[in-house]
């Protein structure tokens, strides 16, 4: 059997070795002659690293994963510790420890697993069709390439996704910009060893621990969309938007190399349960565009992949079958966790500022063990708990 992959991302290759690993041929296509992610770093939390262990990559995840052993709140302009704790009791609770990391380094990771053999590059899908058991993509130079079934693993702005639902999705801006990049750990700036987030005016800055001493870290700045800045004005922008923060702050935007800091206006999807049509489907951000506030969305890619494989490996009634018992497993967590990211974004970010003070005045008093509820409560609902 033969399964074309749309999109060389965390979905798409994570789909890709899942599948291989089950017996199929697959071939994966993006548009980009270099994948290069957008973004820095990523958290991957303990559900994602259990689907890298389920994938056999257990080890080359932990090597390239930062030591986050806890965290602190920090009010980013009185540099006061709102709330520090450490992450064993979550740890012990999921059975895996959670792995801040290079989104390069991961994607390298997946893309030697994967192998360069069926991993083609520059050949961008610009249409899809199914015509009785053969689905076919058609590439923008009018070539094409058939198998029995094919997932659309092409990102937020997803052609697959808009044959799967007959209608373009709307991306909804969410009211903040995220800046991010690398820089090599200090003290100066905060602990190497803990997820370090500093908080004030509906602004976010986080520092987070990867492997290769370095910190990821990122500022979410609240504002309009559209706006285009200039790299050589980074820093000043954000000097202005951080005026009267705390030092490490203030540490922190004069070592920001401008020229490889990310600046990215979040967007998500209203979440939809369609993700199959017959031999087509959808996986990662074409099927669930998330904001980013829960961390989540490339977990819930893995998540996919690992659910996409088993539902084809243990069911027999055929692939549509398979599908649609992917989809039903599948399409109600990822709804879930949008939300709860949208619904966090909107408090961290001042959308209700009384809210986002109240969330403050409840930091002071946490002792760590909500949060780690939380977290807990995302990561639980896996398909490998
Ligand atoms: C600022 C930010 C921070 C984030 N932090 C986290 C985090 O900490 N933890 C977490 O789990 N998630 C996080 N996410 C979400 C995560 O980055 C995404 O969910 C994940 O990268 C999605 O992977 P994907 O493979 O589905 O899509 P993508 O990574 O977008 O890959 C899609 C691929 O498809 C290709 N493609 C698109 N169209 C075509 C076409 N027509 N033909 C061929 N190829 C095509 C693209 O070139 C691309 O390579 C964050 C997102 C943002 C924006």
């Amino acid at each position: 059997m033969k399964v074309i992959i749309v999109g060389a991302g965390i979905g798409g290759l994570s789909a890709g070795i899942a599948l291989r690993r089950i017996g199929w041929d697959v071939a994966i296509y993006d548009r980009v002659t270099e994948v290069k992610p957008v973004g820095a770093a990523i958290s991957v939390w303990s559900n994602g690293v259990k689907c890298l262990n389920y994938l056999g990559l257990r080890d080359e995840v932990a090597a390239i994963g930062g030591r986050m052993d806890g965290m602190a709140y920090v009010d980013g302009l009185a540099g006061e510790v709102m709330t520090q704790f450490s992450f064993a009791p979550l740890v012990e609770e999921v059975g895996q420890r959670p792995y801040p990391v290079s989104r390069a380094e991961l994607q390298m990771m997946l893309m030697r697993v994967f192998g360069p053999e069926t991993l083609h590059l520059g050949r961008k899908v610009t249409a899809v069709e199914q015509q009785g058991d053969t689905v076919t993509a058609t590439f923008e130079d009018g070539s094409t390439d058939t198998a029995d079934m094919l997932i659309g693993a092409d990102g937020a702005h997803s052609v697959v996704r808009t044959h799967v639902l007959g209608r373009r999705a709307e991306r909804r801006y969410a009211g903040y910009v995220n800046w991010n990049g690398l820089v090599p750990v200090d003290a100066a700036l905060a602990p190497d060893d803990q997820w370090t987030v500093f908080l004030g005016e509906g602004k976010r800055v986080s520092l987070m621990p990867i492997a290769g001493e370095r910190f990821y870290f990122f500022f979410d700045t609240p504002g309009e969309s559209g706006q285009t800045i200039a790299r050589e004005d980074f820093k000043a922008t954000l000097k202005a938007q951080f005026a009267g923060w705390a030092e490490p702050v203030q540490a922190l935007i004069d070592r920001i190399d401008p020229m490889a800091t990310n600046r990215v206006e979040i967007h998500d999807i209203d979440p939809f349960h369609t993700w199959v049509k017959g031999r087509i489907a959808l996986l990662g951000d074409s099927a669930h565009n998330t904001t980013p506030d829960i961390g989540q969305g490339g977990c819930m890619a893995l998540e996919d992949a690992v659910v996409l494989a088993i539902a084809l490996q243990t069911n027999t009634l055929g692939i549509e079958d398979a599908l649609m018992r992917y989809q039903g497993r599948r399409t109600e967590r990822a709804a879930d966790l949008v939300l709860r990211a949208r619904k966090r974004c909107d408090v961290t970010h001042a959308k209700d500022p009384a809210a986002t003070q109240e969330w403050y005045d409840g930091l002071r008093r946490e002792d760590g063990t909500n949060i780690m509820r939380g977290i807990i409560s995302n990561i639980a609902g896996n398909p490998l708990d």
